[in-house]
């Protein structure tokens, strides 16, 4: 919309000094009252605030109450007689006659005076005409349409004068007509420029305008004329006071408006109708921009384009007037992928909207709240096949937990989640599990799943494969699960095997726990099967060398060694040579002195020297001498 503003629209000069004056006079004569011969000016905006500032408006100096009194005479002008009662009743007055005005008044009396018929072209009701006429006694022939320049009767002498805002067009032809008829007519052209001005300036633009705005009171006589102008070449013309006659409708199809006004009509009025117009044009701007732009509401399923993401952010393109955002945990349901691993830039999308604004403008979508209606049938198939589906632990709810399987929100009751009660299950939270459907209901969309039914169907395939698979002497790997003493369980893949105390070590040990520990992870080998008693008979030591295949490169008789004393016998002592391989010192070969049992000179614990003597290899025997190491 453009809004072309007539140059030439607004006050006058002679309204404006009207103006002007009379706020002066205000200012500088508070202790005085003050009035107005008349309306100031045809605008009631104007004389509504004079009022307010205490002026007070008179058609009669009667009326003039206050002998200390101040009276502005209009820029329209007054009689001869109004002046002369004023001088005489000795009130004081401020003479707002516009200039044009006053000429028209002198013109007037000086023809008048020298016997001319004194011919007025203008509206015989208007104050400035009243006012012209009573400077020739109120004698003058007041027409305002050139058939009545037929009606007059003949004078030798005729003077032809305008009212200042006259229509230019029509008093050329009036004053032709009288040129015609009155050979001697004396005519003065009195049409004030200001009005001329306005008048040519608003023909103008309303040739090139769709509407047409004159803006000035109903009862301004300029402005009326300036609206019937301007209609004769804009149809859509408007004669409106201010910004409030102003409609909506009257502007909003116009790409071009012109805005013309009266003489009377103060700058302000003209502003406020332009100001209003922008702000109706704005707000047409921006209903047709939000109109262009489809409108969204929370839950619509709507299509998208990608137009770019990073880690945690997808933007997407909805063909609203904001982009709308994916949240990464709005994205998929699947903790374990990456944004890029879902969306490529320029890849068409299906979305739910979330909310329309996010506090910042965004339009907040959902990617996994529209994949998870598509997944129904997946929990559905899941459940009639009791097939296994992936989660994620959302929230720790009263008595459970919810799972996010599919983007779907399912229902674990705690005592569901391991095969062993679990009493903290916020550990849990965001991890991914996996469960089975248990419960399935979509109308009511409700679902249960189950982790422990998921486990207990995995151990029992483990522990199928296990007798399906497992031989005695297969090495296996396990978990030590626990101890006891007489051996250690271990995990062999869902299934647990013992292995015996005796298993666990070539070396003799008294508990379990000097060997392994709940945790460690072991080879060990089958030693034994039953299964229909279920038992798994596992060995640890048979993983590591034996100790005697070797001893025939590590020891040989006459070798000085050091032994640990390990226990006592009445024969002798018991020595540890390494792991796995045990000497006997007879009592006899511990000193060359008599002893009665070998506590006597020996302690558990003790490391001692002694000499090799014999090794017995199929036995699995070594003899050793305290006493002749120094031989
Ligand atoms: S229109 Fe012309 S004559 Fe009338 S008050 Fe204004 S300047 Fe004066």
């Amino acid at each position: 919309m453009k809004i072309i503003l007539d140059k030439h629209a607004g006050f006058c000069f002679g309204v404006k000094n009207a103006v002007d004056q009379t706020l002066k006079a205000i200012k500088e004569n508070q202790d005085k009252k003050i009035y107005t011969y008349g309306s100031l000016i045809h605008n009631r905006h104007v004389t509504e605030d004079l009022k307010r500032k205490g002026v007070e408006e008179i058609e009669n100096l009667k009326d003039i109450k206050d002998d200390n009194s101040l009276i502005i005479i209009r820029s329209h002008g007054v009689p001869r007689s109004i002046i002369n009662e004023i001088n005489s009743k000795g009130i004081k007055y401020v003479d707002c006659t516009c200039p044009f005005v006053s000429r028209i008044h002198r013109i007037v009396e000086d023809k008048y005076c020298k016997g001319y018929k004194i011919v007025i072209v203008g509206d015989k009701k208007h104050p400035e005409v009243i006012g012209i006429n009573g400077w020739c006694n109120n004698e003058a022939i007041i027409i305002d349409d050139e058939k009545m320049v037929d009606k007059l009767p003949y004078y030798d002498k005729i003077c032809l004068v305008a009212q200042t805002t006259f229509s230019k067009n029509l008093w050329h032809r009036i004053k032709e007509r009288v040129k015609e008829k009155f050979n001697n007519a004396e005519i003065f052209d009195t049409i004030c420029n200001a009005t001329e001005n306005r008048q040519k300036s608003v023909i103008e633009l309303a040739k090139k305008v769709d509407v047409m705005l004159v803006i000035g009171g109903f009862n301004s006589s300029n402005t009326i004329k300036l609206y019937e102008l301007a209609r004769q070449y804009c149809p859509n013309t408007y004669h409106i006071e201010n910004a409030e006659d102003l409609a909506k409708e009257t502007i909003m199809k116009a790409e071009t408006i012109g805005v013309s006004a009266g003489a009377s009509t103060p700058d302000w009025i003209i502003k406020e109708v332009i100001n209003k117009m922008e702000d109706l044009n704005t707000l047409n701007i921006m209903e047709e921009y939000e109109k262009s732009f489809k409108t969204l509401h929370p839950g619509e399923t709507v299509k998208g384009t990608v137009i770019s993401y990073n880690d945690e952010e997808v933007f997407v393109n909805i063909g609203y007037k904001a982009d709308g955002i994916i949240k990464k945990e709005d994205l998929t349901w699947d903790i374990e992928q990456k944004v890029s691993d879902i969306v490529n830039i320029g890849d068409e999308i299906e979305v739910k909207v979330v909310s329309i604004n996010d506090g910042e403008g965004n339009v907040v979508l959902s990617k996994k709240l529209v994949d998870a209606e598509k997944n129904w049938y997946k929990l559905e198939y899941a459940y009639n096949e009791k097939t296994p589906v992936p989660g994620v632990v959302k929230e720790i709810v009263k008595g459970g937990a919810i799972v996010e399987v599919y983007g779907i929100r399912a229902f674990m009751p705690a005592s569901l989640f391991d095969i062993k009660y679990i009493n903290d299950l916020e550990s849990y939270k965001n991890d991914k599990i996996n469960v089975k459907v248990i419960e399935f209901d979509k109308d009511k969309r409700k679902v249960v799943v189950s982790r422990k039914d998921y486990l207990l169907d995995e151990k029992e395939k483990k522990i199928n494969e296990f007798w399906k698979n497992a031989e005695v002497g297969q090495k296996v790997i396990g978990e030590v699960k626990r101890i006891t003493d007489f051996g250690a369980f271990v995990d062999i893949g869902g299934v647990d095997g013992l292995i015996h105390i005796s298993e666990l070590s070539y070396s003799r040990i008294d508990h379990p726990s000097e060997v392994v520990k709940p945790g460690d992870k072991v080879e060990v080998v089958i030693l034994a099967l039953d299964k229909d008693n279920n038992k798994i008979s596992l060995g640890l030591k048979q993983t590591m060398p034996e100790p005697w295949s070797t001893i025939e490169n590590k020891y040989h008789i006459g070798d000085i060694i050091e032994a640990k004393v390990v226990r006592f016998a009445n024969f002798g002592a018991f020595v540890e040579v390494e792991s796995g391989i045990d000497g006997l010192v007879h009592i006899s070969q511990i000193s060359d002195k008599r002893i009665a049992k070998p506590s006597d000179v020996l302690q558990i614990g003790e490391t001692i020297k002694a000499k090799i003597i014999d090794i017995n290899i199929p036995e699995k025997k070594m003899s050793l001498s305290i006493k002749e190491v120094d031989q």
